[in-house]
């Protein structure tokens, strides 16, 4: 049995004992945009908040694209989310390569070199990434300048979060 089909079994022992009222209309609290890195999944732990208070946007390193925009737009403007929150974290595996070397790697290990140049958005410096973030959510003519926009780096030696300053 693979693991989807081990976790579809689980759904249905899940759905027994499903609160209904989780149906109702999401009403989150805080945008979090973070890194896909399982070790940063338990965000209601990691933050004290609740799943339901946490809009959670999730890419490698995480990138801010422009889907991520569109998504922090929605967060704040429909779904009512009011502060911003950029979550990097030390030891990322997107630093850990240039997207120039894993395309041609990918390339080669596949003999197919079509999607190349693919955007992996890889980068080296947590803080120049938050940085970078925190400026390109700023700048956003469509995410209200009353809504706070801070980032952060998760530790993942201490679990504990050091905030960014943003660009002069
Ligand atoms: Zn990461």
């Amino acid at each position: 049995m693979s693991l989807i089909d081990k976790a579809l079994e689980a759904n249905r022992k899940y759905a027994k004992s499903y609160d209904p009222s989780h149906g109702k209309r999401p009403a989150p609290k805080v945008a979090v945009v973070t890194c896909m890195d399982p070790r940063l999944s338990d965000l209601p732990a990691i933050l004290g908040m609740p799943h339901a208070d946490l809009d959670v946007i999730r890419t490698g390193g995480p990138a801010v694209t422009q889907d991520v925009l569109a998504e922090l737009v929605v967060s704040t403007h429909v779904l009512g989310s009011q502060e911003i929150l950029l979550l990097n974290h030390t030891g990322c595996g997107f630093t850990t390569f240039t997207d120039a070397e894993l395309n041609a790697k990918l390339s080669a290990s596949t003999g197919n070199s079509f999607p190349a140049p693919m955007r992996f958005f890889a980068f080296k410096d947590p803080e120049q990434n938050t940085r970078e973030q925190i400026g390109k959510v700023r700048a956003h003519p469509w995410i209200d300048k009353d809504v706070p926009v801070r980032g952060f780096i998760f530790d993942m030696a201490t679990g504990l979060m050091k905030e960014v300053e943003p660009m002069a």
